[in-house]
């Protein structure tokens, strides 16, 4: 076999899922700046919980919302610059990132089951230059979870007869 092969093709698939696992693993630099940007506007949120599908990378309990951060490779963000296709070892690739994709939809699925909302920041909008909109966007779906919470709890009221 003359073709160049990829690297990953001659690692052990010990060796390879730790490498996935350095990649995806915990405190990623996206996932420390979206950290302590929720926490410099303000909010309060807990890490990795276990007990929930996923174990968001966050979540809020008082906005009922699971945060996901999620790198733009590994969980393909559509239209993406990152989001390339390598072209040694197609299939490998192509069954990995469907793998992915099934079971971010799944996890999501089971949360959302569970009456989590659930925010995907994606980690090229944890770009420096990016962080002003994404701050917007958070704020924004926070606040709109607050809203659809206060209406529920009035509606919830006996009305005054
Ligand atoms: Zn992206």
């Amino acid at each position: 076999m003359t073709r160049i092969q990829i690297a990953m093709d001659k690692l052990s698939s010990k060796q390879r899922s730790w490498l996935m696992s350095r990649v995806k693993g915990k405190d990623t630099v996206p996932e420390k700046v979206v950290r302590s940007l929720l926490h410099n506007l303000g909010y309060r949120f807990r890490l990795h919980r276990k007990d929930l599908p996923g174990s968001p990378d966050m979540v809020l309990p008082k906005y009922n919302t699971a945060i996901f951060v999620h790198g733009c490779f590994w969980h393909r963000h559509k239209g993406c610059p990152k989001t390339t296709m390598p072209t040694a070892n197609y299939e490998y690739w192509e069954k990995k990132f469907s793998e992915n994709i099934d079971r971010d939809t799944r996890k999501e699925r089971e949360l959302r089951q569970l009456g989590w909302r659930i925010i995907i920041v994606w980690q090229c909008e944890t770009a420096t230059k990016r962080l002003g909109l994404l701050a917007d966007r958070l704020k924004a779906e926070l606040k709109l979870e607050q809203v659809s919470r206060n209406t529920e709890q009035s509606s919830n009221l006996k009305p005054i007869t």
